[in-house]
């Protein structure tokens, strides 16, 4: 008995009317990339595991619940790629970028894979642009104003509507594990005024009761840190995100400071960011990042170099919401062939084979047809010329070029129909 087979669930089909708008997209967006100094890189769509748990952190729900390991991997334990930064620097350490130059600035656009629960803008393979930049001159906040800047060009060029850039400070390395220590002393006092989550996670994981949602827990932050405040910070660290908001501020980029921002992962220093857009639902944050200097040396980088780095993803698909374009026409033709009798679709294909090598977008109808249906069908392909084929046009030599907007027609040498077509569409 035949078989059926639906999708994976919390997968999608981008169906081709949708490939234009993630066309569209991706060109723009490989556009205002290149133009920050950016280069695309790519790498596999699987890695080692032990790459993204020691990246992530054992902590981290990425790691607990949603790694996607291949079963049949043999000797190596391998997973679908959760996210872009860890490959990124795998292979940053591994081409030695390092020993080559002191910034590497890079991008990547591509498929990520979680085993999350699917629900309205959560899939398990969604797609990401992000961008890493890493070396011993990324440790300047000019840098992560760079950053910052690209990604609300970014969200601008795309169209997003009602974008908010929110930012934080984790402090340095040194700075995280004195807070941390303290924070865990100072939760423990509360213990019982945390969810369930918290207080099971807040002596693995302390920073993540900063942004838990439930109501509890979010005043025992406040009750913590103090009204509108933020983390408590060294001097040093205090002066870093003040240099980053005041470079932003020249150059006239809105954000709003949000002292318990936090992101999910260990690995994350400084700068910590988050965007949200209007029309995402539940799910609302469209692209996030921050500053993972001590990343470099955790997967192997050179300990005799002070590596820097930061980065952001933004998810492609809630890009796409968020901008809020319909799929798009069917992808414009510019010429249909007609061959009006069986006897001339040999030359009906021989002209449409001229047609694409000399870079005219063209098709027919493979099946002989009356004229009315292949009219049609070079209607509904959306072409800017028919190109008819009869009796006459055989015996002459000629090709009958109708202009489908105008409703025009007229008779055209076969050997000059490139020329004409390519003048008529310029
Ligand atoms: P993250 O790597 O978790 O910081 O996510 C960065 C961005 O990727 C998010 O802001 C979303 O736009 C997108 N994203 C993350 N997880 C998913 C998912 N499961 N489905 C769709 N988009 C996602």
């Amino acid at each position: 008995m035949n078989q059926k087979f639906s999708l994976p669930r919390g997968t999608a089909d981008i169906l081709p009317d949708t490939v234009l708008l993630w066309e569209t997209l991706e060109k723009s967006a490989r556009q205002i990339l290149k133009s920050y100094g950016y280069r695309e890189i790519r790498t596999p769509i699987y890695e080692d595991t032990g790459l993204f748990k020691r990246s992530l952190g054992s902590t981290s729900d990425v790691v607990n619940k949603q790694l996607l390991e291949l079963a049949a991997s043999g000797d190596d334990s391998l997973c679908l790629r959760p996210e872009g930064t860890a490959a990124v620097v795998r292979s940053y350490i591994e081409h030695s970028f390092d020993k080559k130059e002191t910034l590497s600035k890079f991008f990547y656009i591509g498929p990520m894979f979680r085993g999350e629960r699917p629900q309205k803008g959560r899939l398990r393979q969604f797609h990401q642009i992000g961008v890493e930049a890493i070396g011993p001159d990324s440790a300047l906040p000019l840098l992560d104003a760079e950053v910052l800047a690209l990604a609300m060009h970014l969200l601008n060029a795309l169209g997003v509507k009602g974008s908010r850039l929110k930012i934080n400070s984790l402090g340095s390395k040194e700075d995280k594990g004195h807070v941390s220590a303290w924070l865990r002393g100072e939760f423990a006092k509360q213990k019982d005024e945390l969810c369930e989550d918290c207080q099971n996670r807040f002596e693995r994981n302390v920073f993540r009761v900063l942004d838990c949602k439930n109501e509890r827990c979010k005043k025992t932050v406040v009750k913590v840190l103090g009204e509108g405040k933020g983390l408590p910070l060294s001097e040093d660290s205090t002066k870093y995100f003040n240099d980053v908001k005041t470079a932003l501020t020249d150059l006239n980029i809105p954000f709003e400071t949000a002292p318990h921002l936090v992101r999910g992962l260990d690995y994350y220093t400084h700068t910590v960011f988050e965007i949200t857009a209007e029309g995402l639902g539940s799910q609302d944050a469209v692209g996030a990042g921050g500053r993972y200097s001590g990343l470099v040396h955790e997967l192997g980088g050179s300990a005799k170099t002070d590596f820097g780095a930061i980065g952001f993803a933004f998810g492609i698909e809630r890009l796409l919401l968020a901008s809020g374009q319909a799929a798009c026409d069917v992808q414009p033709l510019d010429a249909f062939v007609i061959a009006m009798d069986e006897a001339y679709q040999a030359q009906a294909f021989k002209l449409l084979d001229t047609l694409r090598k000399n870079g005219i977008s063209a098709d027919m109808s493979f099946k002989s047809s009356s004229m009315k249906s292949q009219m049609s069908k070079a209607d509904k392909a959306n072409a800017r010329f028919a190109l008819i084929l009869g009796e006459q046009e055989i015996k002459d030599g000629t090709v009958a070029l109708k202009d489908m907007k105008a409703g025009t027609q007229e008779i055209v040498l076969l050997k000059d129909i490139v020329i004409k077509i390519v003048k008529k569409l310029s």
